[in-house]
């Protein structure tokens, strides 16, 4: 299929390339100057007292989880709707997933559910901020600091956005950001984790640099692995992060313009947005009866369509794992479509998509 309209491009440019370049002219390639760089101006956008990179939002999960030293075969509760990493990260890191709900109006975690699902083994629990939207971590803190668990924040899609007027990531006790070809904000491949507690800071240190506070002695006090990323990798992201006002005005422009061009079309349900969050659209995605219709008459006509996540319970290797029934989850697979929001996107295109879109639900009778 040749596609006219991608679900995911990228806005990289002669910004990004002048600081690739400085590296090559630096011949320094492995960590260094570019990457502090990157972390401060990380810091100072999410707030975070400190933030560490690791290669990916997978391994940046797995990173914290192994940071965290919780107890072997103990649980975290993770909502079922949400990326296959979220889980696999806990399995890896010999923790076992606790599933439950989303709430079918944000698709975030549905606290209602944790205390059904808790008890001793339960170590901790990671709220995913899906879809650009904070979850409700008000009602999580009280959860976690109720039953004295840890909170890790799957803040994967969530760099600039903001809970109660405060960016998230360090509500709990560690968050993970990614910057993968489709996140906000991209290098290719990467994460930070952010903290505002020294200690579990020190600990990621260790782990992610070979058990070692700093490269260059042969002495490793404790266990650690190499979780280091390039400085190729933080120029692109340094000047994504120049760009980042930008990216997001652009996002936000997109996602309203789809909501204006679909208002009306009755078989179409939006998410809805949440009054203690900020907006930062990862997708435009929404839930119809005739999803696989739909998506199948855009594919025909050169927009690449994505469903939503298929849910984590059901998932081969993740269904013997404690769950509850999580319809919602199974809903918004069954359900949803996501339509790109990313920064080469035009308002033209968005009426491309709008107009197959009601063409289809025009001569359906919907
Ligand atoms: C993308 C994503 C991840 C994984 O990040 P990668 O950088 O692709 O490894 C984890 N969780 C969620 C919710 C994601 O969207």
């Amino acid at each position: 299929m040749s596609y006219k309209i991608f679900q995911v491009d990228l806005d990289i440019g002669k910004e990004e390339l002048e600081l690739v370049k400085d590296c090559f002219n630096r011949r320094w390639l492995s960590e260094g100057p570019k990457c502090e760089e990157f972390l401060e101006r990380f810091r100072d956008i999410s707030g975070s007292k400190f933030a560490a990179f690791a290669p990916n939002g997978t391994l940046g999960l797995y990173l914290a989880l192994l940071a965290m030293d919780l107890p072997k075969d103990s649980e975290v509760i993770v909502p079922a709707f949400t990326f296959y990493a979220s889980a696999s990260a806990c399995v890896f890191a010999n923790l076992k997933p606790v599933f439950v709900d989303v709430f079918k109006d944000s698709l975030n975690i549905d606290y209602n559910q944790l205390e059904s699902v808790m008890n001793k083994n339960v170590s901790a629990i990671m709220p995913i901020h899906m879809y650009g939207q904070s979850c409700d971590m008000d009602k999580i803190m009280e959860f976690a600091n109720k039953h004295k668990i840890k909170v890790i924040e799957d803040a994967a899609q969530a760099v600039s956005v903001k809970y109660k007027n405060k960016h998230v990531g360090h509500f709990g006790d560690v968050g993970v950001f990614s910057f993968f070809s489709d996140k906000i904000v991209t290098m290719g491949e990467g994460a930070v984790l952010t903290t505002n507690n020294e200690e579990l800071f020190n600990t990621i240190k260790l782990r992610r640099n070979q058990g070692r506070p700093n490269a260059g002695t042969f002495i490793h006090p404790d266990l650690g692995m190499n979780f280091r990323v390039t400085e190729v990798q933080a120029s692109i992201g340094l000047a994504q992060l120049k760009k980042l006002d930008k990216i997001l005005q652009h996002r936000l422009e997109i996602y309203d313009y789809y909501q204006q061009k679909l208002n009306g079309l009755i078989d179409l349900e939006f998410v809805k947005q949440e009054s203690f969050s900020s907006l930062a659209p990862f997708r435009f995605s929404f839930r119809t009866k005739h999803r696989k219709e739909i998506a199948q008459y855009l594919e025909l006509n050169g927009v690449q369509t994505r469903s939503c996540f298929y849910p984590l319970n059901k998932q081969p290797k993740f269904k013997n794992y404690r769950t509850l029934e999580c319809a919602v989850s199974q809903d918004a697979y069954d359900l949803g479509i996501c339509l790109p929001v990313h920064r080469s996107i035009t308002k033209k295109e968005v009426d491309y998509i709008c107009e197959i879109i009601k063409k289809y639900c025009h001569e359906n009778n919907l």
